[in-house]
């Protein structure tokens, strides 16, 4: 190790960038290093998309509503800011599916779509009997024998049948990508599947043992034994500051964008849009992909990502008081399947979702609107979108009064699609990058997972690299 300083760089101030920066600071601190730390974010907030709203007694999300309990990276980077006493669970409620005009009771011992219990799948009404007949295949059914990528469509349709697929494995998988079945990756969105198969031959048998191995909720104690979600009492935007408070302030700068990376001998050049160039011994980019392709456009290294889709979608929060609903589903969740003429992909009552979140008497909805094939909406004005929501949840309860408010944020091609060989992809680019660019790491939503917990993991990985790189 030379005596120089070395500095580290993170591009971007969302929750991997803040990740990043916090896990790099915390083995400076721990091992008093020698090594700078700087992060820039082009905005003037740090969150990227976690934007919380509190507005009239109600606390909501612009962007993503919650983390998944199971998936332990956020949970303890609260806990090591010290809010760990501020997580919550969520509370229990009914789901549906809304196929054509119909909304179906989730059926019970659906995993994820994948049926663990048997009479619940022959009661339901969202398949016909052949379509039921036709899913039973899969107790039968070789697993695949080679295994290379494929879509979620086709791994799922050979096992169910087109019917299982579209009324029940599809609003629930790709809900969570606002993408296609038939375009995401199985390898990159959901192995789990993959290794069921693998292990247990039938899905049905291998998602039932995998629930008694890993339950759904979180392996916390302290969390209501049924959450499978977490967020924060004052919301997921108190989680972004907590991480920026346990960040040197200096370290952060806001408000500037870099616009190009360029390497020179072992080191980084970035140039920021204010004119200044600064150096860095090692850069961890953790902007959006097209972000990341459009500073790092002299290296083809980055070439694939200009390829790489990105959904947007739009949310859509309408606050009510109660009387002016009739609500005969009592749902907290529904999401629609492609088979119903409905714009929303899913809507989620907040106030059966996170009580604390919302004034008594009052319901808050949350809808999406928004998908790979469906975006077209997602451009019309507010109003516009507010009046198609309306009119979709129309359908499903009666609502006799206007809304207290609501309120509209668009996405803008946000949502990253791992289609089929996006693992191939990054293999290659991480190999490249290795060999051309060492030190430049990329990490966040584009890569390998986008939610909340796998980018606080990104972050924590890519902080590890780039500190054992700079001390080399
Ligand atoms: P971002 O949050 O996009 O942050 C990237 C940052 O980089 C931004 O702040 C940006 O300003 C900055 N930047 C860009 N270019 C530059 C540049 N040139 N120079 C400097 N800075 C730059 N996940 C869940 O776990 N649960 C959910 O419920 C959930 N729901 C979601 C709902 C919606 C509507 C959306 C859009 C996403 C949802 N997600 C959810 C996904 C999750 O929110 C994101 O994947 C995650 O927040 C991405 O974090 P990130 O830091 O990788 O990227």
């Amino acid at each position: 190790m030379t005596d120089r300083r070395k500095k580290v760089v993170i591009i971007g101030g969302g929750i991997t960038g803040l990740s990043a920066a916090y896990y790099v600071q915390k083995k400076i601190k721990d091992h008093q290093l020698p090594i700078d730390l700087q992060l820039i974010e082009a905005t003037h907030r740090l969150g990227g998309k976690i934007q919380t709203v509190k507005r009239d007694g109600y606390l909501f999300e612009k962007g993503p509503d919650s983390f998944l309990a199971r998936k332990l990276a956020a949970t303890k980077l609260a806990k090591e800011v010290g809010l760990g006493r501020e997580l919550v669970g969520n509370e229990k409620g009914k789901s549906y599916i809304l196929v054509k005009d119909t909304p179906h009771a989730l059926p019970d011992g659906a995993v994820m779509g994948i049926p663990t219990k048997l009479s619940p799948f022959i009661t339901t009404g969202l398949f016909s009997p052949v379509g039921k007949l036709r899913a039973a295949a899969d107790f039968f059914i070789p697993k695949t024998k080679n295994q290379d990528d494929r879509s979620l469509g086709v791994f799922f349709r050979r096992r169910f049948g087109d019917e299982v697929v579209e009324n029940l494995i599809e609003p629930l998988l790709s809900g969570i990508y606002a993408g296609d079945v038939d375009r995401l990756s199985l390898r990159s969105t959901f192995p789990q599947f993959l290794h069921a198969e693998h292990k247990y031959r039938s899905l049905i048998v291998g998602m039932k043992k995998l629930k008694e191995i890993h339950p759904q909720h979180g392996e916390d104690s302290e969390f209501k034994k049924n959450s499978v979600f977490l967020t924060l009492k004052e919301g997921l935007q108190s989680l972004v500051d907590g991480v920026e408070k346990a960040i040197d302030p200096d370290i952060i700068t806001k408000g500037i964008k870099v616009e190009k990376i360029h390497k020179e001998d072992t080191t980084y050049e970035l140039s920021l849009n204010s004119g200044k160039v600064i150096k860095a011994d090692s850069v961890i980019v953790t902007s959006p992909h097209a972000a990341a392709q459009s500073m790092l456009s002299e290296y083809k290294i980055f070439e694939p990502l200009k390829h790489m889709p990105s959904t947007s979608v739009a949310t859509v929060v309408i606050a009510f008081a109660q009387e002016a609903l009739q609500d005969n589903l009592d749902a907290m969740n529904i999401a629609v399947s492609r088979n119903s003429d409905y714009t929303i992909t899913a809507c989620t009552w907040l106030n059966k979702k996170w009580p604390h979140a919302v004034p008594e008497g009052k319901v808050l909805l949350r809808c999406l609107v928004g998908r790979t094939g469906d975006e077209a909406v997602v451009d019309q004005p507010d109003d516009e979108i507010f009046k198609i929501v309306l009119e979709d949840l129309k359908k499903l309860i009666t609502i006799s009064a206007e809304p207290e408010f609501y309120a509209v944020t668009r996405w803008k091609q946000s949502m990253p699609q791992y289609t089929v060989g996006h693992h191939d992809m990054l293999d290659t680019m991480n190999e490249q990058l290795e060999k051309e660019l060492a030190g430049l790491y990329v990490a966040g939503s584009s890569y390998e997972g986008l939610g909340i917990p796998e980018c606080v993991e990104q972050g924590e990985d890519v902080a590890k690299k780039a500190v054992k790189y700079v001390q080399q």
